[in-house]
């Protein structure tokens, strides 16, 4: 296998966020990996919300097809009363103090869950929890769109877009924050693991730039190393501008396409073109070097 380059260019077969089963993505980790193979993919980390419980399998078939896979989670926290999600990069696995965390963060994801459906059935929802279930179709930890897939089924709204926008979103009746540990201590634990943290999709948060500056240095301080410079697909220009807030602050640029279903407009590798720059990419991060062989 090629190593990966020393900068960012077009050469780069790699994604370092994308969905499973064991969160709420469509494909199972087996699955995933053979789609990653089959789209010439060679460096790939699978990121499931809050939990690693993915990943022994998806490196069983990513060892037998020769992909590159990295232990990974995105994790959700809060900071300043909007959630923001922290892409974990293992290269040694859970250890220390993220090994509790990761306990932790199935806990608050379970008393949310309650405290969703005890809000949905406030407007209607009837059994919510057990139809947000029903929607998972296993016994993972629940999210936000199992809830929306029950809205649509039980007619209370037309489509996923429509549940989230009336009832889930930011700042709406489910989106409930409250369970998640600060941003500071989400990114101590994943340094305590020996692992990169990395602030994903830092242009969907609806921030300012200057206030993305903020949430960059409060980051940074906590001791977060990297942001993603793409996340699927976006604006060449504002890439530039992102580039330019992490060089400032001496970070290391991510890309991930946020995978999460075959049929969208997103499949594992397919993300936005990375303008020229001088930002460096996390795979030279010293801690990912057996990664990027
Ligand atoms: P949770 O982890 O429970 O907070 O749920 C967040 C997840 O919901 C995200 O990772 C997305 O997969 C999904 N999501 C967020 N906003 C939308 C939306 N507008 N439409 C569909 N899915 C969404
Ligand atoms: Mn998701
Ligand atoms: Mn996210
Ligand atoms: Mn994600």
């Amino acid at each position: 296998m090629m190593p990966l380059p020393e900068t960012f260019d077009d050469t780069v077969r790699l994604d370092l966020h994308m969905h499973s089963t064991a969160s709420d993505g469509a494909l199972s980790p087996t699955e995933l990996m053979q789609l990653c193979h089959a789209r010439g993919l060679t460096h790939v980390a699978l990121t499931d919300h809050d939990t690693i419980a993915g990943v022994a399998e998806a490196a069983t078939e990513a060892e037998r097809l020769g992909l590159r896979l990295l232990c990974a989670s995105e994790l959700s926290a809060q900071w300043r009363g909007v959630t923001i999600h922290v892409v974990a990069l293992l290269p040694d696995g859970a250890q220390g103090a993220l090994i509790e965390g990761l306990d932790a963060q199935a806990r608050a994801r379970e008393a949310r869950s309650e405290e969703i459906a005890r809000r949905l059935e406030a407007i209607g929802l009837d059994e919510a929890l057990a139809r947000a279930r029903e929607q998972a179709g296993s016994d993972r930890p629940l999210g936000r769109p199992d809830f929306a897939r029950a809205l649509v089924a039980a007619g209370v709204v037309p489509d996923m877009a429509s549940a989230f926008k009336k009832h889930l979103g930011a700042g709406k009746r489910g989106d409930v924050k409250a369970h998640w540990p600060w941003l500071s201590e989400i990114v101590g634990w994943i340094r305590d693991a020996g692992g990169v943290a990395v602030l994903a999709h830092p242009l969907r948060y609806g921030m300012t730039r200057r206030k993305r500056g903020l949430l960059l240095d409060d980051f940074v301080e906590a001791g977060g190393e990297a942001a993603e410079l793409v996340s699927g697909f976006q604006n060449p220009d504002t890439t530039r501008d992102l580039s330019r807030q992490l060089q400032e602050r001496g970070m290391f640029g991510s890309l991930g396409s946020d995978f999460h279903a075959p049929g969208g407009a997103l499949a594992p590798g397919s993300m936005s073109d990375i303008p020229r720059t001088a930002l460096l990419p996390v795979w030279r991060h010293p801690r990912l070097a057996r990664f990027a062989q």
